[in-house]
């Protein structure tokens, strides 16, 4: 008797297996067949990330829409592009003729009805405002095909909530690049509440054709990459809002000490102080515990307009045209 159980729970086994593996074998099907349907893709914002997604979709011979409100900020994004394939080609990673193939695929547009409704993915990295990405979602719920996949590239305002404003909450999805993104692996796929798992299978495939390392999380406050990064960073400006060390110390113990790049405090200055404060916002909302509160003197520092790079001066201070950095006066 006990051995026919044993073989009875054994062929059940097998057929669980079987039937896991025809569902993977489905949604592998699936993935490769949405994934040969995507040949344009609209970025919605040209800013930092905006133009570097751009870049890489691009150069992997994707029609890239790029669309945003300025068209100032459309000129700068495509400038830097070609500046970048300018140092690719220096290097001898892209030939010339593959240089004007890339720049060939990119098509700006100041209208998001005109850049989207050709797309069949759509990947959303507009500026970091909740209320803006909820009404640019329900736009695009509007006027992109239907079968079109929404993704977004925000850093920490939850899919399902983005997905919830639209009809098909089970086409959007996170789709996290790293800064600056032709140069960073890691791209930090959320799944939302609803989404869909082919979806999911078709992003995790785009991500691997143009040569990222994708991660499937869920939605859960600062998925992965920012529920420990930030703590991290935050804990860095407590070190240094107590008195406990300078900036540079700071920064030197976590480089040499553990092998960071880059230290805490110039890594948030790179991200923008601004960012990184309302993350850590997103944190301390999402799970209502005072260890994601953000340090005064980061909410001091953003209220000053103090944001890092991209306002000349935060913990370093920056000289556009030098990578010189010194630590700013107050913190000296
Ligand atoms: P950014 O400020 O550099 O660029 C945002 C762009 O969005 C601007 O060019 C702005 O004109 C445009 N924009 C604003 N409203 C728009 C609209 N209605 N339609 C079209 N375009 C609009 O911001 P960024 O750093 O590129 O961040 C973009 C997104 O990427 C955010 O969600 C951010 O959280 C996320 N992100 C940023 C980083 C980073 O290191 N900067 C890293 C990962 C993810």
């Amino acid at each position: 008797m006990g051995k026919s159980l044993i073989l009875r729970s054994k062929s059940t086994q097998d057929v669980i297996s079987w039937n896991k593996t025809l569902r993977f074998l489905e949604y592998i099907y699936n993935a490769n067949f949405l994934l040969d349907m995507i040949k344009v893709i609209a970025v919605i914002g040209a800013g930092t990330m905006g133009n570097g997604i751009c870049h890489v979709f691009a150069q992997h011979g994707f029609k890239v829409h790029l669309v945003d409100i300025s068209q100032e900020r459309l000129d700068q994004a495509v400038a830097l592009i070609d500046t970048n394939l300018g140092r690719q080609l220096a290097k001898g990673t892209i030939s010339a003729a593959s240089r004007e193939d890339i720049l060939k695929n990119i098509s700006t547009f100041t209208s998001l009805p005109d850049g989207v409704q050709p797309a069949e993915l759509v990947v959303e990295a507009a500026t970091e405002n909740i209320d803006l990405k909820l009404k640019i979602f329900r736009e695009l719920d509007q006027v992109a095909q239907p079968g079109c996949i929404l993704a977004t590239n925000t850093s920490s305002i939850s899919i399902t909530k983005i997905g919830a404003v639209t009809q098909r909450p089970h086409q959007v999805i996170g789709m996290h690049f790293m800064n600056p993104v032709p140069v960073m692996r890691l791209v930090e796929v959320i799944n939302g509440y609803a989404t869909d798992r082919n979806v999911t299978a078709t992003v995790v495939q785009l991500a691997e054709t143009i040569g990222k390392t994708p991660c499937v999380v869920n939605d859960y406050p600062g998925f992965i990459a920012n529920r420990i990064l930030m703590p991290m960073i935050n804990e860095a400006i407590y070190s240094l809002y107590e008195g406990v060390a300078g900036v540079r110390e700071i920064d030197t113990v976590m480089k040499l000490g553990m092998a960071h790049p880059m230290g805490p405090l110039q890594l948030a200055d790179f991200i923008g102080l601004d960012v990184c404060h309302s993350i850590l916002e997103v944190l301390y909302d999402g799970f209502g515990n005072s260890k994601y509160a953000p340090c005064p003197l980061l909410t001091n520092m953003v209220n000053a307009n103090c944001l890092g790079v991209k306002s000349g001066a935060g913990f370093y201070r920056y000289t556009k045209g030098s990578k010189e950095m010194t630590v700013s006066e107050r913190f000296r």
